[in-house]
């Protein structure tokens, strides 16, 4: 395949679920091409020390910065397990390599365009739409990709 290094933004939506089909459709057996499933964890979805503390009042200590960052590191080790599931059922036996990221960053589109300049992404397939509710011609994630890299985008239902 033309395309080496294939990455697919992922949220759990249908339209992501598809646009890993479609990658995987397009690059199958290549064992010279890797497909990066990749969710983009934003920096607030585990409230801050502070409110994990439960009180607003109670000083900041170590202890509740370690709560955080395990609170944080759980997380995100229970969401790659469950994308490794998808993935294992949408690759349905296709030779290319894969790799499942979970990354913080400060949002999505940021972490997508960091990790497409990291990792000499050439080409990235991803949902139309996503986990939001409004309906629409496009989601902010990928206005906003679309908008900020370099590289062919092919956005998918
Ligand atoms: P909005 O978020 O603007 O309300 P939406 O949720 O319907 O709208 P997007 O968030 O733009 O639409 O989702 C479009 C695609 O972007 C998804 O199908 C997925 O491929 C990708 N995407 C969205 N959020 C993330 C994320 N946090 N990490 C990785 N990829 C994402
Ligand atoms: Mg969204």
């Amino acid at each position: 395949m033309f395309f080496k290094n294939v990455m697919v933004p992922y949220d759990e939506s249908e339209h992501a679920t598809s646009a890993l089909h479609i990658a995987f459709g397009m690059v199958g057996d290549d064992p010279g091409a890797q497909i990066h499933v990749v969710m983009i964890v934003g920096a607030g979805a585990v409230p801050a020390p502070s409110l994990v503390g439960g009180a607003f009042d109670t000083p900041i200590d170590t202890g509740s910065l370690m709560e955080y960052d395990n609170m944080m590191g759980a997380l995100v080790e229970r969401t790659r397990n469950e994308i490794e599931r998808v993935v294992e059922d949408a690759r349905d036996g296709a030779q290319c390599k894969v790799n499942v990221v979970v990354r913080t960053a400060s949002a999505p589109v940021e972490g997508i365009a960091e990790y497409v300049a990291d990792h000499s992404i050439d080409l990235v397939v991803m949902g139309r739409r996503g986990l939001g509710a409004l309906r629409g011609m496009l989601g902010s994630v990928s206005f906003g990709v679309l908008r900020s890299v370099d590289v062919p985008v092919l956005t998918v239902k």
